[in-house]
């Protein structure tokens, strides 16, 4: 198994496959992973594999560490297409999000400021009002619903507290269409036989029917890229993508397919 637990507060740039040249924020600690999910696909491993001893980095120390980052760009490149808050975990959890999306956007406009800032989540936090307005001051706003049945989300996403995916659902609703909603589609089996496959029409076509009420920006599609935690998870085919990808495209919204 190899895993990956990201630099904080600040990593990169990398090449990320749908973002560009991505300058990464991670607002969890640099020695383990904080979500509140525990996805059986999570590229940072299992939540109990990587139980963090340092502390969250403070808001200071991210306005800090991204200045001097941003500094070091623009003297010797590459200049950054965007600015993404991603990394060991959930970024909404941070105690001063909201401010921390402030300081970044003025960090941005003062150094790279055709930048984009991004922000992936997986929008267990939306119900708070300080993180539904900070998201919508960001450029995008990536929220994840992988599917809308609770018993895949249960099996596969595994929120560690309370959640609803009908709160979520309409949560989603009130960004008014500001938001991207990401979407993860995989095959195969976990290591107990459950069967992971959410790409046939009893998945697609009640996540479809939502993210049509939802009326997002656009939708983003992608499959398992790198090693998981769980063995046995595999690929969807770049035709069943496609397919899906095609159909989010034919409700008159804007949908990429990353393989
Ligand atoms: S939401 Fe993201 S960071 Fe959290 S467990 Fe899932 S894949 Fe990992």
């Amino acid at each position: 198994m190899s895993t990956v637990i990201y630099p904080s507060p600040i990593f990169g740039p990398v090449h990320s496959r749908r973002l560009g040249v991505s300058l990464g924020i991670n607002l969890l600690p640099s020695d383990g992973k904080v979500c509140t999910f525990d996805c059986i696909y999570c590229e940072c491993g299992f939540n109990h594999n990587h139980i963090p001893t340092r502390p969250l980095p403070s808001r200071k120390e991210v306005a800090k560490s991204l200045e001097e980052r941003l500094r070091d760009m623009k003297q010797n490149g590459p200049a950054p297409d965007v600015l993404t808050f991603a990394g060991n975990g959930e970024p909404t959890i941070h105690p001063h999000f909201a401010e921390i999306i402030d300081d970044t956007i003025c960090l941005r406009d003062r150094y790279f400021p055709k930048a984009r800032i991004s922000v992936l989540s997986n929008a267990t936090q939306i119900h708070r009002n300080d993180v539904h307005d900070a998201l919508m001051r960001v450029d995008n706003n990536i929220l994840k619903l992988d599917t809308i049945a609770p018993e895949y989300i249960k099996r596969i996403d595994r929120p560690t507290g309370n959640y609803s995916v009908e709160n979520t659902i309409e949560r989603m609703k009130a960004f008014n269409g500001h938001l991207i909603i990401q979407t993860i589609f995989m095959k195969g089996t976990t290591e107990d036989g459950i069967d992971t496959d959410n790409t046939g029409n009893e998945y697609v076509i009640p996540w479809l029917k939502v993210v049509k009420e939802i009326a997002p920006e656009s939708v983003m599609i992608y499959t398992i890229d790198r090693e998981t935690p769980t063995h046995g998870l595999t690929k969807a085919s770049p035709e069943e993508l496609d397919n899906i990808r095609d159909r989010v495209i034919a409700a008159g919204i804007p949908c990429t397919a990353s393989y």
